[in-house]
């Protein structure tokens, strides 16, 4: 005879001896075999939702660049050199409407102009050399990739 019991159910099998013994072995077995299986199904759900989390972080986790920054739009070429204070994470073109993350960890230009103002920007432009204005007085400085140092500095 076998009986399985919890709080409120309650089964009795009558069954001989050794078929009770054996019946109690498949389902002790049965019973560990459920809860071997039961971790993995908790954990699912977790996995799941760490997938989403990696899927809507990076946004959130995107470096973002405040200060001066002088912007390319890699769709029309358009430039842009403004002041952020809440931090850009990419593009966001005015001219063609183009929004999309940088690609690249933006570099820094320093621009020394020849009225004195100095200043630091940052850039997503890749070309060896290019002009940026001064925001002192609006005269094109050119600036020039010092590989070595791995940012633009004023040619001289
Ligand atoms: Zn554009
Ligand atoms: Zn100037």
């Amino acid at each position: 005879m076998i009986t399985i019991a919890t709080k409120t159910k309650r089964i009795t099998l009558k069954l001989s001896e050794e078929e009770s013994s054996r019946m109690f072995d498949t389902l002790v077995s049965s019973l560990l075999e459920l809860s071997k299986t039961e971790p993995p199904k908790t954990e699912l759900p977790k996995m799941q939702e760490s997938e989403e989390n990696e899927a809507t972080a990076p946004p959130d986790k995107r470096k973002k660049y405040t200060g001066f920054l002088h912007i390319k739009c890699p769709d029309c070429g358009n430039t842009v050199s403004f002041c952020s204070k809440t931090g850009v994470s990419g593009v966001s073109c005015e001219k063609c409407g183009c929004k999309e993350p940088f690609k690249e960890p933006l570099k820094q230009v320093w621009v020394s102009c020849e009225c004195g103002n100095k200043s630091k920007y940052l850039t997503n432009r890749t070309e060896e050399m290019f002009d940026i204005n001064c925001i002192n007085c609006g005269t094109p400085v050119a600036v020039k990739y010092n590989e070595k140092k791995g940012m633009y500095e004023t040619i001289k």
